[in-house]
């Protein structure tokens, strides 16, 4: 009677124990892992390093934004410090706890394993009775295949205009865009598309619509540039935040202008945007996006032989619904004498093209390798 007595309080003891362990198996291989299920006031938590081990993830903390970047299969999961959602895609999960950190570690809620295997990642992720099963076979990569060249203005928008030859900037931007089409498709594995093909206006949320849409890998937005001051020359390419100098402030305002020629319905949009989870969306892409603005800046500045003006950054609204590297290149000066001259010439815009071609091949052989 004393034996069953203890061997009942043994198997009462041993249960949690066992529960609080997840055995790990993966299809198509014999490896084999277990998830550690902790217990913090009460509540089921796993450690996020243990995940990021058990799903091959990758995790990029920011203690000063306090985000956790969580990337599994190639999709992104952003989780905030002390809080109980978990943003995926577009929308935001409940994960009904917070996020707890605790001894350097990072705990989150076991009920993100439920959104991983019932909404996140159904074929790649199978979760029950203390069982996880992950698929990690043929694994999707993140590959540079789709690729979307904005034409700056167009139609209605002439965008800036030169003082002597009244060349419009609506027009050199597209003809060095069908180039750089051109040149990528037939020189790389991608496919190309412009936001639009001829002189015509397409509003400038549309052009990051556009691209979204076509869950484009990169958005390059191409411009010439124009200043009051005439003698302004060069090159700057641009990535997406808030601007810091005057005079990045002042492109930002020539290149947002373009919002004048909307209807009032999408003036209303832009106002109304949430621009900190814009700026955010953005962000998660920060570093590619420096990354390219200066293979860009550099590759124009040695074909070209224009004035350095350093990489920027600005706040640009045709950049900042991009949910992907986007950067924004100010070719040349239009309201500068020499520089207009130059940029009317096909050969001139034909380099320009082939710089800014070779820069996004060059991301794009940096980027499909770390894959
Ligand atoms: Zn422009």
């Amino acid at each position: 009677m004393k034996k069953l007595f203890f061997i009942v309080v043994f198997l009462f003891l041993a249960i949690p124990l066992f529960a609080s362990e997840y055995t790990v198996s993966y299809v198509n291989s014999s490896r084999k892992d277990h998830l550690q299920i902790y217990q913090l006031q009460n509540r089921s938590y796993i450690d996020i390093y243990d995940l990021t081990r058990v799903l091959e993830a990758r995790l990029d903390i920011n203690p000063n934004l306090q985000i956790i970047d969580f990337t599994i299969f190639n999709k992104k999961c952003r989780f905030f410090f002390d809080n109980k959602w978990v943003k995926f895609g577009k929308k935001n999960y409940n994960l009904y706890n917070n996020i707890k950190i605790q001894d350097g570690n990072f705990y989150i809620p076991k009920y993100f394993l439920n959104l991983c295997a019932n909404k996140f990642f159904p074929d790649r992720v199978v979760f029950n009775n203390n069982r996880i099963i992950v698929n990690l076979t043929a694994m999707e990569q993140y590959l540079i295949k789709r690729i979307v060249i904005d034409p700056g203005h167009g139609g209605k928008d002439p965008g800036a205009v030169g003082k002597y030859l009244k060349l419009k900037e609506k027009d050199v931007v597209l003809n060095i865009a069908k180039k750089v089409k051109e040149l990528l498709e037939k020189n790389l594995d991608v496919t190309v598309l412009l936001t639009r093909e001829d002189d015509r206006f397409v509003s400038l949320g549309d052009r990051t619509e556009f691209a979204n849409n076509h869950q484009a890998d990169l958005f390059v937005s191409i411009h010439c540039n124009a200043s009051r001051n005439t003698r302004a020359n060069g090159t700057e390419v641009y990535y997406l935040s808030p601007a810091k100098t005057t005079e990045a402030r002042a492109v930002e305002a020539l290149e947002n202008d373009a919002i004048r020629f909307e209807d009032p319905e999408s003036i209303k949009r832009y106002t109304d945007l949430d621009f900190i989870l814009y700026d955010m969306r953005q962000s998660e892409y920060l570093i590619e996006s420096i990354d390219l603005t200066e293979m860009c800046q550099k590759s124009l500045v040695k074909e070209l032989g224009t004035k350095d003006k350093g990489v920027k950054h600005a706040n640009f609204y045709v950049l900042r619904g991009a949910f992907m590297p986007a950067v924004l290149v100010e070719v040349a000066f239009l309201s500068n004498k020499w520089e207009e001259q130059k940029l009317q010439h096909k050969d001139f815009q034909n380099r320009a093209a082939k710089s800014i071609y070779k820069s996004i091949k060059q991301f794009k052989e940096k980027y499909d390798k770390m894959n």
